[in-house]
């Protein structure tokens, strides 16, 4: 695995992406009639540093079960280098860090905010209450004026978006989730260590997932930023860069994605049209 190349050469590389931006538009256009948004929940959950393959049954029951009713890819794709600010600028920008998106994978309190248009604008625009809550002080970057409310809260960035989306009028809420990324380097990625902390946190967002089910009326989005081999993480190796991306409706179908590829900058494209997409 250490000897594949992350990344193919450019002509297979923009084959791949031009399939996988066809499937994401397949995808939506077989979501049935586009209308209004009306979600009263949509959320978006980054868990850092989650291995597709430990998105299972055993490790991540909760997680799966939800799932289970909407579609999930294994084929997920970070940027390139596969770092936490980096992917995730891409994924709230739509922009790859060599397409001027994010480069840097470092970022201070004080130091500039990312600007331009996010997918927290377009949430925005379509009525929604934002929120951002965030586990990684460095994510400050992503602040920026189509977020409403704002909070790092590492240790309960899901209890706070719960509430968060419990306010009046439709909310869509980003949460990004800690934990992986410490385990990961410490025990390895998909260790047993690594596992039960995915367990631990899947345990935590059943709280989120509860709400969900409660509102009858919901969108969401499981994914991460990248992975890991071994105890390393941000490299070259094609394990580094996977990610998973899960998406389910309870009133809105997604045909399966079953091995679908996806990129990560993709997820603004993606959001936007799922945000018009009522099936039933
Ligand atoms: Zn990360």
């Amino acid at each position: 695995m250490l000897d594949t190349p992350l990344y193919i050469t450019t002509r297979k590389r923009s084959l791949v992406q031009t399939v996988a931006l066809v499937s994401a538009v397949l995808l939506l256009l077989m979501c049935g009639p586009v209308r209004a948004a009306d979600f009263s929940s949509v959320v978006v959950v980054s868990i850092d540093a989650l291995h597709p393959d430990a998105l299972t049954t055993s490790s991540a029951p909760q997680t799966m079960r939800m799932l289970e009713l909407g579609s999930l890819t294994r084929r997920g794709m970070s940027t390139n280098p596969p770092k936490t600010l980096i992917a995730h600028a891409a994924m709230v920008t739509g922009k790859r860090p060599e397409d001027g998106g994010r480069q840097s994978n470092v970022w201070n309190d004080g130091e500039p905010t990312v600007t331009g248009r996010t997918i927290f604008h377009d949430a925005q625009e379509r009525g929604y209450r934002t929120g951002f809550f965030y586990s990684k002080a460095k994510l400050g970057y992503l602040n920026n004026p189509g977020i409403d409310v704002v909070a790092l809260a590492p240790e309960n960035a899901i209890g706070k978006a719960v509430r968060f989306l419990k306010e009046d009028g439709p909310g869509f809420a980003f949460i990004h989730v800690s934990g992986l990324d410490i385990v990961g380097p410490q025990s390895g990625w998909l260790s047993k260590a690594y596992l039960e902390e995915m367990t631990y946190i899947d345990y935590y967002l059943s709280v989120l997932y509860d709400y969900l089910k409660g509102t009858g009326d919901y969108l969401l989005i499981v994914t991460s930023d990248h992975a890991g081999y071994g105890k390393e993480h941000g490299g070259t190796t094609p394990e580094e860069a996977r990610l998973p991306f899960g998406v389910v409706s309870d009133v809105c179908d997604f045909p399966t994605m079953d091995d679908a590829p996806y990129s990560v900058e993709e997820l603004p494209v993606f959001l936007s049209r799922a945000l018009m997409c009522r099936a039933r």
